[in-house]
């Protein structure tokens, strides 16, 4: 048992040169282009030339509805991809990239943890290769573009007042939530309001995570809705002429960054889009191209399975044509008691009546997943204050439920701590029992959608939306984007759009506040309840303690 903490485990690591975890998947060195010398990206002939190869088995990871702390998803998808290499299997891993503004508020890092990691985790906290700002530089190119538009004539006849697109920034800083650009005089420009969202809410880093090349990348960003003119037709990106110059940003953005686990098992880590405004999970062309490599690929989607499982399927299983043949939801002692209503400061203490009392949260879930005509597995993802009493009740719940649950110590054990879920996730996918369909077809009505999901998911009685909002909701049907996925925006704590309502609630309704149309991404994104695009730093940010060490290492980061 380890009490080492997660960077402290990665520093430890012994990584090999990313050629050699390359070749594991049949990369040859040519195809790789090197970011020093463990990380790479996967060249974009390469991948192009494996379109006639079969597809891997595609697992994803998720949860119940988490408790602050996060429940372990991205450790699980880490370990689950090394306990099935260490069963003998062509396995790897794709998950997304973090962002870096959080890392510098009190958010722990986004690479796994204990003894599920991936490594180099300090790069991939912080500029890694370079993706995020990339697609930093090509949404601010437009933002520019669109101002400077307006300043030499508005030919396209922009209403200034109507410009949607902001500008974005990968640092929390909530100051430029709400800012006024274009002061000083005739020469600045028109003054307008405006503002700053984090660079993993942008609508560019969507579309990076669901194109399928280049081609594809381009034609996305080319339908982004930037602005609407005074009797409110759209004006896009492409009219703006600068879909051309922002892929020419991205080209090396789009390629898929190839890592390895602490264990040297092979990991694509690439975007990394907000679960709510966006649908969470990583690029596409990483997690195809790692189906093309491998015979087994493990994924996570963000978030409980109410949010990143539905995503998964209804947007990034539907556009890219993609389907998991088991999923793995992470169950853990201490979610099962705040959702059975145990405060935070009381999780140490055995509560096996709280644990039973949190159960149908979990129960819901998998019958959800189940809906989506996919096999599930339970994993408790082991913590040292789980009891055994705790755990036997998940289990005897879990059972009662027609599922299974297993006992994973990856975290503590790495490998070896899972290789009976790794084992039971194999034979699952072998058998081919998924039949995988989306919740609701393209040509459903959008207000149907979300009723859809709001009844079928959450269990809700019904959607609440102004009369502006279905309007708004059947002028897009008119104007032919009636076939979009919608991309839901609530809270992650609660099946319902209220934080504190946990376990597994009925007889709620779901409010509308906003819908906002995604024309580049391809989704209508609902939102329900507060959404914060910019967050903000806490009053003691981690930022203070991070600094550089004596020997020359980064301190304070996790
Ligand atoms: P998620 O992907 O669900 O947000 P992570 O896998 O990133 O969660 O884990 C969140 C945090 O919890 C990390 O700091 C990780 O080290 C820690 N963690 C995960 N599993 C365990 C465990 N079994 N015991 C102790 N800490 C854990
Ligand atoms: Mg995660």
């Amino acid at each position: 048992m380890s009490h080492k903490t997660d960077i402290q485990i990665a520093r430890e690591a012994n990584k090999k040169p990313i050629q050699e975890i390359g070749a594991k998947l049949g990369i040859g060195s040519e195809h790789l282009l090197p970011y020093g010398h463990d990380k790479a990206k996967v060249a974009q002939d390469f991948i192009t030339s494996l379109s006639d190869r079969p597809d891997g088995k595609l697992i994803l990871v998720t949860a119940i509805n988490p408790t602050p702390a996060g429940e372990g998803k991205t450790t699980t998808t880490v370990g689950l991809g090394d306990g099935l290499n260490a069963i003998g299997k062509k396995a790897a891993i794709a998950i997304r990239e973090a962002s870096l503004g959080p890392n510098f508020g009190m958010k722990g890092g986004a690479a796994g943890g204990g003894y599920a990691q991936v490594v180099p985790m300090e790069d991939m906290n912080l500029h890694f290769t370079g993706d995020f700002h990339a697609i930093t530089a090509a949404h601010n190119l437009l933002a520019a573009m669109i101002d400077n538009h307006i300043y030499w004539g508005n030919e396209l006849g922009i209403d200034e007042r109507r410009v949607v697109w902001r500008r974005v920034l990968d640092m929390n800083d909530r100051a430029l939530r709400d800012v006024v650009t274009s002061l000083g005089g005739v020469s600045n420009g028109f003054p307008r309001q405006t503002g700053f969202d984090i660079t993993v809410a942008s609508e560019v880093m969507a579309i990076l995570c669901l194109a399928d090349d280049l081609d594809d990348l381009q034609s996305k960003l080319g339908d982004i809705i930037v602005a609407y003119t005074r009797d409110r037709a759209p004006i896009t990106c492409r009219q703006i002429g600068a879909d051309g110059a922002m892929t020419v940003l991205l080209k090396d953005a789009m390629q898929p960054n190839l890592v390895q686990t602490l264990e040297n098992n092979p990991a694509f880590v690439h975007g990394g889009p907000f679960a709510n405004i966006a649908h969470g999970c990583n690029s596409l062309i990483a997690t195809r191209t790692a189906l093309k490599l491998a015979d087994y690929v493990v994924t996570e989607a963000g978030f409980g399975a109410d949010l990143g499982a539905e995503k998964f399927m209804n947007i990034k299983c539907r556009k890219g044509g993609i389907a998991p043949s088991v999923v793995v939801i992470v169950a853990t002692v201490r979610a099962m008691k705040m959702n059975g209503g145990v405060a935070k400061a009381d999780l140490g203490a055995e509560n096996v009546a709280a644990v039973k009392a949190g159960c149908p949260n979990l129960g819901r879930h998998i019958e959800n997943v189940k809906s989506f005509g996919v096999p599930v597995v339970v994993a408790i993802n082991h913590f040292v204050s789980d009891t055994e009493a705790e755990i036997q009740a998940v289990k005897d719940y879990v059972e009662g439920h027609g599922s299974e649950a297993i006992v994973a110590r990856h975290w503590a054990d790495g490998s070896a701590g899972i290789i009976e879920l790794a084992t039971r996730v194999a034979e699952i996918a072998d058998k081919d029992s998924a039949h995988f369909a989306p919740l609701y077809p393209d040509e459903m009505g959008l207000f149907q959608k979300i009723e859809t999901i709001a009844k079928r998911i959450y269990r809700a009685d019904e959607v609440l939306a102004d009369k502006k909002i279905r309007d708004q909701l059947k002028a897009w049907e008119e104007a032919g984007y009636g076939d979009l996925p919608v991309c839901m925006a609530k809270t992650q704590y609660s099946f319902s759009t209220d934080p504190n309502l946990r376990g597994a609630p009925t007889g709620h309704s779901v409010p509308v506040r906003e819908v906002r149309l995604s024309a580049g991404a391809g989704f209508i994104v609902v939102i329900c309840g507060e959404i914060m695009t910019m967050p903000g730093l806490p009053s003691k940010p981690a930022a203070m303690s991070i600094r550089i060490s004596d020997d020359g290492e980064i301190e304070g980061l996790f």
